[in-house]
Order: C-alpha cells, then sequence, then structure tokens
C-alpha cells in the first residue's frame, strides 16, 4: 500500500549539509515512489528552526523549485525538540506516516525503507535504534550510555540508543498532539503514548559537513530536562535523604548528650562548623530540586505556545502563505 510518507528535517544553520542531504532524500524519495510505496504527495518537510546563516533561502529555494520539498520557518530558535514537534504537528495534517530525522545525514537514509516495511506489519511507532556508536568519540559515548542507563533508573521510559529517528502514524501524531507540555523531551513522550511498536536497527554515520549544534552545556541541560520532566524520583530521594539525615542527627544528639554528662563539654568549634555547612549545603541542594520542579510547573501553568510558525510554503498542496 502507497503511503502519504512526510520526512521531517530539523534544520538549525545547516547551510553546509542542506544541499547534500536535500539530495540524497530525493533521491531517496524517487527510488520510494517508483517502487510504489509512497504517494506523489509525499514531501521532505525542512524545518528552519531559525537559523542565522543561509539555511532558509536554500530551503525556501528547495520548496519553490521542486514540489517534492516543503519548508516550515519557526520565528526564531526554538531549540531541536520544539523545531522537530513543529514539523511533526504540519505533517500530521497530510502525512498518513511521517518520519524524523536530522540534517546532518547521521541518520542512515536507506533505513527508511525497513520502517515502511515495519509500518506495513502494523507498527505505529517504529524507533530508530543505532546498532554501534563507533563514530562517536569515547566521551560522546560513555556520556549517552550513561545517559539512558540513567533515565532508566530514573523511572523514565526510553528506548535504549534510540535518538529522534523514528517513524510515526498519523495516529500516534494524533496521540502526540494532546501531550501539552512545554518542557519537551520527544523520547519520553513518545512511548508514553503507545500503539504497537516496533524497532529498526541503522548505523549511525558522522556528521556530513559542519558542526554539531550539541555542544556539552545543551547536552546536560537536554538531560536534565529529560529527567524533571518525567521522573519524581529526584523528590522521593529528598525525603529519604531527609529522613536519613534526621536518624543520624537524632544519634548524635544522644551521643553529644552522653558527652556533655560525662563532663567533656565544649567539644570544639571545628564540628559545629562543618555540621552548619554540611547542613547549609544539603538544603541548598534539596531546595534547588524543589525549585526546579516548581520552575517546571510554573511554565507548564503558563502553557505558553510552544513554537510559532512564521512561514510554511508547500506547493501544489494549495496552501502556499507568506
Ligand atoms: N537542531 C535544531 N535546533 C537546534 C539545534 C539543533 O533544529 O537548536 C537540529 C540540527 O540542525 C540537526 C539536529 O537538530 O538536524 C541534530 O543536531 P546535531 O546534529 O547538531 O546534534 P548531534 O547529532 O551532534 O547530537
Ligand atoms: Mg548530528
Amino acid at each position: 500500500m502507497a503511503h502519504t510518507l512526510y520526512l521531517v528535517v530539523p534544520c538549525y544553520n545547516e547551510q553546509e549539509v542542506l544541499p547534500e542531504t536535500s539530495r540524497r532524500l530525493k533521491q531517496k524519495m524517487e527510488a520510494l515512489l517508483a517502487q510504489g510505496r509512497i504517494t506523489p504527495e509525499s514531501r521532505v518537510l525542512l524545518v528552519d528552526d531559525g537559523s542565522r546563516d543561509d539555511t532558509w533561502a536554500i530551503i525556501y529555494g528547495l520548496s519553490d523549485n521542486d514540489p517534492l520539498f516543503a519548508g516550515l520557518k519557526l520565528s526564531r530558535n526554538r531549540g531541536h525538540q520544539n523545531a522537530l514537534l513543529a514539523g511533526l504537528m504540519t505533517a500530521k495534517e497530510k502525512a498518513d506516516c511521517v518520519i524524523s530525522l536530522d540534517a546532518d545525514l547521521q541518520d542512515d537514509v536507506e533505513a527508511i525503507d525497513r520502517f515502511l516495511d515495519e509500518h506495513d506489519k502494523g507498527a505505529d511507532v517504529v524507533y530508530g535504534v543505532r546498532s554501534k556508536r563507533d563514530t562517536d568519540t569515547a566521551f560522546k559515548r560513555l556520556t549517552a550510555e550513561g545517559f539512558y542507563k540513567f533515565m532508566k533508573l530514573m523511572g523514565v521510559d526510553i528506548v535504549f540508543n534510540h535518538a529522534d529517528y523514528r517513524l510515526m502514524s498519523r495516529r500516534a501524531l494524533e496521540g502526540l498532539s494532546q501531550y501539552k507540555e512545554v518542557n519537551l523531551f520527544l523520547r519520553g513522550i513518545v512511548p508514553l503514548i503507545g500503539y504497537k511498536s516496533s524497532q529498526v536497527y541503522y548505523e549511525r554515520h558522522e556528521r556530513f559537513a559542519g558542526q554539531s549544534k550539541y555542544p556539552l552545556k545543551k547536552m546536560l541541560a537536554f538531560a536534565f530536562d529529560g529527567i524533571t520532566s518525567f521522573s519524581v524520583k529526584p523528590i522521593r530521594f529528598i525525603c529519604i535523604l531527609g529522613l536519613l539525615i534526621f536518624a543520624a542527627s537524632v544519634l548524635a544528639l544522644l551521643a553529644l548528650l552522653c558527652v556533655k554528662l560525662f563532663g567533656f563539654t565544649v567539644t570544639g568549634w571545628t564540628s559545629l562548623i562543618a555540621t552548619i555547612c554540611l547542613f547549609g549545603g544539603l538544603q541548598m541542594l534539596c531546595l534547588g530540586i524543589i525549585g526546579e520542579y516548581i520552575g517546571k510547573t510554573y511554565q507548564e501553568v503558563k502553557a505558553r505556545p510552544r513554537f510559532l510558525i512564521e512561514q510554511y510554503i508547500n506547493r501544489q498542496a494549495a496552501d502556499k502563505e507568506e
């Protein structure tokens, strides 16, 4: 059965890779069309996440000249997850199924056939899972794998070694659209949607050109968001920690009383200061973590829009807007 497939590609300052990426995606889409696996209404939807280079000019040029390409421009940089969501929610209106992939050709385009195979077998969500991590630096590999393990420990259900290369059916996207949270961590939300899912293994390549848009700082922020948006375990740890410290201080108090009773009164300034520091630090830490959740609640309560679309161009779909 032929599907109307949308490939959603978030792009942030990707002028170096876009010409090659668009060429390869076009090749792939044409092959799929020739095999009768996708309909002529299928598109490659390139989402410009507020780039500061020529990314939008390239996307606009492609969408203007070739009906296979559609372009979506966000009003400013909102980050990978929001850009992806904007693309998915736009594609949902037209497509039967959507595959999201990175602009830098790290996600193997040849795996698309296998995604469609799994979808044909009835899967609403197909996760692309990296078979190995040879192309990563040892540091990235270590931090990434540590991240998945830590997330599991924290009780967040995510698919090991799966990033955002995945197929979602229209039904799954409808489900996703009902998750209104602002702190977006798609890898955590998609498994919550449910429906039949499946996995496809692929080899992740090196970034084709340009630089990673995920420096360590952003990666850490992303991981922290992932944990605090899905898990209340950190709060529980605080309670347990508080309980343990309370028990320890009761014992310490008893010990101190004994010391006083036996006459060694002034036991020292050092231990006093040490205790103050320890508790001060602990309280700060706990307050910080609690504050993180309050901050999140605050953001969710405000329910700000997660993205605003500045321009959408999808030729032959009779809805070109400028
Ligand atoms: N990206 C985005 N907005 C951002 C940062 C990244 O849309 O603020 C896109 C980027 O263009 C790419 C994808 O997200 O298509 C993944 O980013 P990148 O390849 O830099 O991350 P890495 O593969 O190094 O983790
Ligand atoms: Mg990349």
